[in-house]
């Protein structure tokens, strides 16, 4: 009897080191857009600027996976430093539509609970990848836009900014260089994070001004569950940039995760297939990055350039912009 205890006691130990020896470390994964991004198009001191920012913000994320944080609060605190600085298509930075005005989408989802939040054609918002946070945290409701969902931010306490803040000569330029047709498409990037955290739970999240010149009141892929953002805990988490009304037709976040589970595809053939071969085959141009429940990774694209960047327990953040 004696024996057959100590039997259990060692095969319920050796079962549960197992365990924890196959369970994930992290990884955080971010982009900062896809598009026309070539050594051409981009000075060295840009160059350096953007690699810079992508390094910071993989750092603030990790920051949260490595002290055992969650998926959550590390892929919005990664988004929020990009929101926060004027080189991405995303809070600060945001691009003008075609009035003139700054009209920014985000959502994030949990791969845990499959909850999900997003707001849609915000102006007042400083950090819309909060105030999506909040509609999942903080409402019943998964989307709010325009007045409702700023009167919802306010009460809840985020910080309310004038419409103004929103202003860079930058974006301001690339408005008027695409309002005189002197440039087709806009340069800047929608940013997005998707984690893996140490208790195996996966999350997504991405920030927008949508396409540069879009019209009033047009809303992209990115606020949109399944379009532009899905985490599930079962299969990936899936952060996409492009054009957005192709990933929108495609619901490319959620095919990602649909493909894995039920064709059981790679990450990295499904990702693939998706941006390389069905998008491209549309004349749909972006990428998207993913992160499995085993922490495997992908950064597809099929534009020239996708700034983009990851980190993973026990090593350096790598950041790429150019194939
Ligand atoms: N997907 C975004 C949108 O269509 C734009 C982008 O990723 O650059 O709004």
């Amino acid at each position: 009897m004696k024996k057959l205890f100590y039997f259990f006691a060692i095969a319920i130990t050796l079962l549960a080191n197992t365990t924890h020896a196959q369970r994930p470390g992290y990884v955080l994964v971010i982009h900062g857009g896809a598009g026309n991004i070539t050594p051409e198009r981009i000075t060295p001191e840009k160059q350096g600027l953007y690699e810079q920012k992508l390094t910071e913000a993989l750092t603030e994320g990790e920051k949260i996976l490595a002290s055992g944080g969650n998926a959550l609060d590390a892929v919005v605190a990664a988004v929020q430093l990009m929101e926060e600085c004027p080189l991405f298509n995303a809070g600060k930075g945001a691009v003008f539509n075609a009035e003139g005005k700054n009209e920014l989408d985000a959502s994030i989802m949990d791969g845990k609970t499959l909850k999900a939040g997003a707001v849609a054609g915000v102006m007042t918002i400083k950090s819309p990848v909060e105030a999506a946070r909040r509609v999942m945290d903080s409402s019943v409701h998964v989307m709010m836009a325009g007045r409702g969902a700023e009167e919802f931010a306010r009460i809840q306490g985020l910080e309310m900014v004038d419409p103004s803040y929103f202003y860079t000569d930058e974006s301001w330029q690339e408005y008027l260089r695409v309002k005189a047709k002197i440039e087709k498409d806009g340069r800047k990037g929608t940013v997005g994070a998707v984690a893996l955290d140490q208790n195996g739970n996966l999350a997504a999240a991405t920030s927008t001004g949508g396409m540069v010149y879009k019209k009033y009141g047009r809303i992209g892929d990115s606020p949109i569950i399944g379009a532009g953002t899905y985490a599930n805990n079962e299969s990936c988490a899936v952060s996409c940039t492009g054009h957005g009304e192709y990933f929108i037709r495609n619901s490319v976040a959620f095919d990602v995760s649909a493909r894995m589970l039920y064709l059981g595809e790679t990450l990295e053939k499904t990702a693939g297939y998706i941006i390389n071969e069905k998008l491209k085959s549309m004349g749909a141009n972006g990428g998207l990055i993913a992160l499995d429940k085993e922490g495997n990774l992908s950064m597809p694209f099929n534009t020239s350039g996708m700034f983009r960047g990851y980190v993973k327990k026990g090593e350096m953040p790598r950041v790429f912009i150019f194939r």
